[in-house]
């Protein structure tokens, strides 16, 4: 069995019913809840053997977590405690793994119709949510924002792929899942060491079972355990408290920070920069953000249409994991924009360049079988149907993908952010300066422009002058990199319903009466800013090769042609790309506080470093900018909370800004 993170299909539960209606998992032989009552239980064992609601009162965040999601009933029974109480905390976080998901029409099918049981009928909206937002059975972690404040982080996989890497701090644990008979696995002592190392001070656990053995292992991995009556037919059940006799662990888990204000500066306003401002208002935090345009998405976010789809790979290396988890959370933030999507998520077709490719497609689909609602194979003829264009080659179609006008989505994320949010534009940065222990933004004439606990760089490439004074440029090896697109005459491809990617890209027009938009030109070292006829016919060229079809209206008699070319609109921009062309997101490294420590660093790792308080960064987007600037967004505000990191460490860890530095630590 592959243990890493994402590795693999994931299996759906198939929904099924007991004889006396309850559901019923035929995998483990074993029923999904206590036919006495799913919420009495949930009530009694995981809410009253962890002291909630009580325990959760006059905390700013509570963070549960749990073994085996199944139906989500103890979720939905903690969700309801929490919104009905008036002195809960701002926000709950649960997190939990299930190995085998509903699909989300079964998680619907199954918990509708329990709706009529005692104590359900008043869940009925949070059901809803909880299925709405439910994703398609795809691996890795999923962070559903349910409600503002109520955050479920739910891992698809095996526990062990998914929770030890988990950067988390644990207040509760709900140890659920079906009984250890059933299913050992989840009542290993190498389960509760690993619960051991996310628990935070005064960490309490509850679970229905009061298993001699599961005690002992508990027990064994730091919990004080003891018995207390159980639910229903249950005589006993445990509960306790994370109580090590000695220490037992290398790293804390991480704790709720204290900052003094809650004020951040965020420099750039980017989509990088937007998505940054909103999920930190969305915390409670105010935020000045500074933008040396005249507006929000001038520089690269300017463009009048991007594209967006996950990138698939024979292994699902890290760049699939990364853009599979970036593109499902941008999508759930774009959808809950008060105007919605800034464009169109109706899907999107990456098509093959010839028959080999499409071949090695093929059996990429085949052998990674998944969900149709995610990706799935579709030869040259349904290709064609669903681009409404004549395309040579079969693809992968994604559902979920599409195109939306990159300007547009950082403007709806700053409406979006609020009153909160204190934008100023044509205002440069010069230099971040930290003085008491706080971060100050100084413009070119030494004027303070604003102080705050915390500050982000989001400045795209200029990340690498502010950064300067605390992480040397070779450090962050950022490079601009010239792309330019063309904009085709209104009545071309007037078939095209949805963008068609290969090697470059075409969209559907994004205004009304414009056209479709191809490109892009890729120039490093190139920092002219014109728009140029050799780059649109060679935006050009890709698009024929794209649409044979259309090979004549793009090729040198046609569009192509130097005349025709240097009639079409375009624009250029830059992307900002590091060398393994991943973001660099997260909390800066403390060089100063490294330096003395090199050689006994050399061999560390990442979480090793002494990092810098309060300065974080989110650039490098490459190509890639929508599937990567929500989710990098969000790990930066979770860092920067001290709440569940909403990826496992081994993407984290691909995307650090500290992992050059670390690279040359190494090598020293
Ligand atoms: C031609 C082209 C086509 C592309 N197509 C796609 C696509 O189809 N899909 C996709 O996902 N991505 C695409 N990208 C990439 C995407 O546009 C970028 O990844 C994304 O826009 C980067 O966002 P950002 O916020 O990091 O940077 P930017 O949008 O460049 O924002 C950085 C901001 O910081 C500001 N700033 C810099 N320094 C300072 C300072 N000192 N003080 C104040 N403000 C400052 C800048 O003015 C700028 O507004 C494309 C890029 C190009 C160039």
């Amino acid at each position: 069995m592959s243990r890493r993170a994402g590795a693999g299909p994931i299996t759906p539960a198939e929904p099924a019913t007991a004889a006396d209606g309850t559901p019923y998992s035929a995998a483990f032989d074993d029923v999904y809840h206590s036919t006495d009552g799913a919420l009495g239980q949930a009530r009694h064992v995981f809410l009253g053997g962890n002291g909630l609601p009580a325990r959760w009162r006059d905390r700013a965040q509570f963070v549960i977590v749990e073994t085996g999601f199944g139906l989500g009933l103890n979720f939905l029974a903690t969700w309801a405690a929490w919104r009905d109480d008036p002195q809960r905390p701002a926000r709950l976080h649960f997190v939990s793994v299930e190995k085998f998901p509903f699909r989300p029409q079964d998680l619907r099918r199954m918990l509708e119709p329990m709706l009529v049981l005692p104590g359900m009928t008043e869940l009925a909206p949070l059901v809803q949510r909880l299925c709405d937002a439910w994703p398609a059975p795809v691996a890795g972690w999923h962070r559903l924002e349910l409600a503002p404040g109520v955050v479920l982080s739910v891992g698809f996989g095996d526990f062990f792929a998914l929770m030890p890497s988990l950067r988390v701090g644990a207040d509760a644990f709900f140890l659920d899942g079906f009984a250890p008979s059933k299913n050992p696995d989840m009542w290993s002592a190498d389960v509760f060491k690993t619960l051991g190392r996310m628990a935070r001070d005064g960490a309490t656990l509850a679970t229905y079972t009061a298993a001699g053995q599961v005690r002992r292992d508990l027990v064994a991995a730091g919990f004080r355990m003891e018995r207390r009556p159980g639910y229903g037919r249950k005589r006993d059940m445990l509960a306790g408290a994370y109580a090590p006799p000695y220490r037992m662990r290398r790293y804390d888990p991480p704790a709720a920070p204290r900052w003094r204000d809650r004020e951040a500066i965020v420099v750039g306003a980017g989509m990088a920069g937007a998505a940054m401002a909103r999920r930190l208002v969305a915390r409670g935090w105010r935020v000045r953000l500074f933008e040396r345009a005249q507006a929000p998405g001038s520089a690269a976010s300017g463009n009048p249409a991007g594209v967006f789809h996950p990138q698939l790979s024979a292994d699902d290396n890290v760049l699939s994991r990364l853009t599979r988890a970036g593109f499902l959370y941008a999508l759930s933030q774009w959808r809950a924009l008060p105007g919605g999507l800034p464009g169109r998520a109706d899907g999107l077709l990456q098509v093959a360049g010839n028959d080999a490719e499409a071949h090695a497609m093929a059996q990429l689909m085949a052998a990674h079988a998944y969900p149709p609602a995610y990706a799935r194979w579709v030869d040259a003829a349904q290709a064609s149907a669903l681009a409404g264009e004549t395309l040579a080659h079969g693809g992968v179609w994604f559902p979920e993908g599409g195109w939306l006008a990159p300007a547009m989505l950082c403007r709806a994320e700053l409406v979006a952010a609020g009153p909160a949010l204190d934008a100023r534009y044509g205002v440069t940065v010069d230099r971040l300066v930290q003085c008491g222990g706080r971060w100050a933004a100084v413009d070119g004439n030494g004027q303070v422009l604003a102080e705050a606990d915390v500050a982000i760089v989001t400045a795209a490439d200029v990340s690498q002058r502010l950064l300067a004074p605390y992480l040397a440029p070779e450090f962050v090896p950022v490079r601009k990199v010239r792309g330019q697109l063309t904009f085709l005459p209104p009545d071309t491809l007037p078939g095209l319903r949805v963008p068609v990617c290969g090697d470059g890209y075409v969209a559907p027009s994004p205004l009304a009466g414009a056209g479709p938009v191809t490109g892009a030109t890729y120039g490093f070292d190139d920092p002219a800013e014109d728009v140029r006829v050799a780059d649109h016919q060679a935006n050009l060229r890709r698009l024929a090769a794209l649409l044979p079809a259309h090979a004549k209206t793009f090729g040198e008699t046609g569009l192509g042609g130097e005349r025709a070319a240097a009639e079409l609109g375009g624009r250029t921009a830059f992307r900002a790309l590091v060398p393994d062309r991943l973001p660099m997101a997260g909390q800066l490294p403390d060089v100063a506080a490294i330096e003395p420590q090199q050689r006994r660093l050399a061999g560390a790792h990442l979480r090793d470093l002494p990092r810098l308080d309060g300065l974080y960064a989110s650039f490098a987007f490459g190509s890639r900018g929508l599937v990567f600037a929500s989710l990098c967004a969000e790990l930066v505000a979770s860092q920067i909370e001290g709440e569940p990191w909403p990826v496992g460490s081994e993407l984290a860890d691909a995307i650090d800004p500290a992992r050059y530095l670390m690279q040359a630590l190494r090598k020293r």
